[in-house]
């Protein structure tokens, strides 16, 4: 796309590239924005005809937080965002505290706060951003084609669209991945059951301004405060894949999963609503090196798939997206060369934050059950010190430090 600007006096022809944007996710939507920072024309095509985010919410870490304030978001994520200022762990069973410490010198080292929020306000946040009305709902790709100076994206009610490049921000199940990679990778299994909603905060169940989680027997019960007086909720049990699930019975299997356990866990099982829970089983994707080919560059979930354990497979898209605008607009050699920048400087941090994410799976859901005692037992040392010294390792570790 060839744009006229009016210069000092002169007119000069500047080449504006037109990105296509696949998928209106956390991922897309933060590409498309900070490549129109960045001076891209973007175009945005989602499958879907509405957005229904997959859970609750989200916690938001600085590393994510500081994307998005660079891509001129700070007030409003900062509106969005609960207030967590401590964290603890209690025994599920007793309900006792097994260690309470102040988020305040993470805060600190790494200049920014940890922001929860509800998933379908972030969301409405980064689209209305953008336009709403400027996005394709609606339009699935089925098919991608690349040529010498551009690409082209089929989509499955026979239209088709052109662009200088692709991004592709079609999640986990991502049908772009195959293009680029050239085969199909398979989900893995992370062994467990996640359930997650949004309830009004009673401080009956865990201190409002606390991310609390309750753990035993491989299990986690967990609250987070979101903006609105709400607590993000989430119940992790290690389960087999496949298992039948009905909203009838949600409340019922909480409470045999959860029998035993204290007050406030039980507190909670009551007080969630069945029909807004939403029931995920946990998956990854084992970190592959590719993440580009020619003028095609997967990003997000797509790119990369990680369980939920370390809350960063969202902060990992946003880090995506404010890379390929800086390595876009910092060379001269090219899209594909760009693109290439980019994936240099995503595949090792991802695959990192994947494996780190596993592991933390499979300590937290007993994979093996005496390194998950071990972990229980060690939470009642822990002065927050060793927790938090790895939190900002894996924070600092991003794109802007
Ligand atoms: P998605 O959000 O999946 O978006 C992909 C979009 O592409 C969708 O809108 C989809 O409809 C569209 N699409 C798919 N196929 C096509 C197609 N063929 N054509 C056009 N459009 C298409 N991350 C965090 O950072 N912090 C957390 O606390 C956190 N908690 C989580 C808890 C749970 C239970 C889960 C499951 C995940 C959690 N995550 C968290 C991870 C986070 O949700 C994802 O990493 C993030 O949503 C990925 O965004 P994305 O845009 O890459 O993919």
């Amino acid at each position: 796309m060839v744009q006229k600007l009016q210069g000092l006096g002169c007119t000069v022809k500047e080449t504006v590239m037109k990105a296509i944007v696949i998928g209106a996710g956390i991922g897309g939507m933060s590409a498309a924005l900070a490549l129109e920072k960045a001076g891209f024309s973007t175009a945005v095509y989602e499958a879907v005809k509405e957005m229904k985010p997959v859970g609750a919410a989200i916690s938001i870490w600085p590393n994510g937080v500081k994307c998005l304030n660079a891509l001129g978001l700070k007030a409003q994520l900062r509106a969005l965002g609960g207030n967590m200022a401590f964290m603890a762990y209690n025994d599920g069973h007793s309900g006792s505290t097994l260690t309470r410490f102040s988020l305040s010198p993470l805060v600190q080292q790494v200049g920014e706060y940890p922001y929860p929020v509800a998933r379908a306000e972030l969301q409405a946040l980064l689209i209305d951003s953008y336009g709403r009305e400027r996005i394709r709902f609606g339009k699935r790709v089925v098919r991608v084609e690349q040529h010498a100076s551009g690409v082209t994206a089929w989509f499955d009610d026979g239209s088709q669209a052109e662009g200088d490049f692709m991004v592709a921000a079609d999640g986990t199940h991502s049908v772009i991945r195959h293009h680029v990679l050239g085969e199909h990778v398979e989900r893995r299994y992370a062994g467990y059951v996640n359930w997650n909603g949004l309830v009004t905060i009673d401080e009956s169940i865990a201190p409002a301004e606390q991310w609390t989680t309750f753990v035993g027997e491989g299990k986690r019960v967990s609250l987070m405060p979101v903006s609105g007086n709400r607590f993000y909720f989430f119940f992790d049990v290690p389960l087999p894949k496949g298992l039948a699930q009905d909203r009838a019975t949600v409340k019922d299997d909480l409470r045999g999963y959860f029998a035993g356990w204290a007050e406030p866990v039980q507190r909670l099982i009551a007080s969630i609503d069945a029909q807004t829970t939403n029931r995920v089983e946990i998956h990854d994707i084992e970190p592959f090196s590719r993440f580009v080919r020619g003028r095609v560059a997967l990003l997000g979930d797509a790119a990369h798939s990680t369980t939920p354990d370390i809350g960063q497979g969202g902060c990992a898209a946003m880090e995506d997206a404010v890379v390929l605008a800086q390595t876009l607009t910092a060379h001269s050699l090219g899209i594909e060369d760009g693109l290439l920048r980019y994936e240099a400087r995503r595949v090792e941090r991802t695959r990192d934050l994947v494996l780190k994410a596993r592991k933390r799976c499979d300590v937290t859901h007993a994979k093996d059950a005496a390194v998950t005692a071990e972990w229980y037992a060690g939470l009642k040392e822990e002065t927050g010190e060793r927790v938090l010294a790895g939190m900002c390792d894996t924070i600092e570790g991003g794109p802007l430090g």
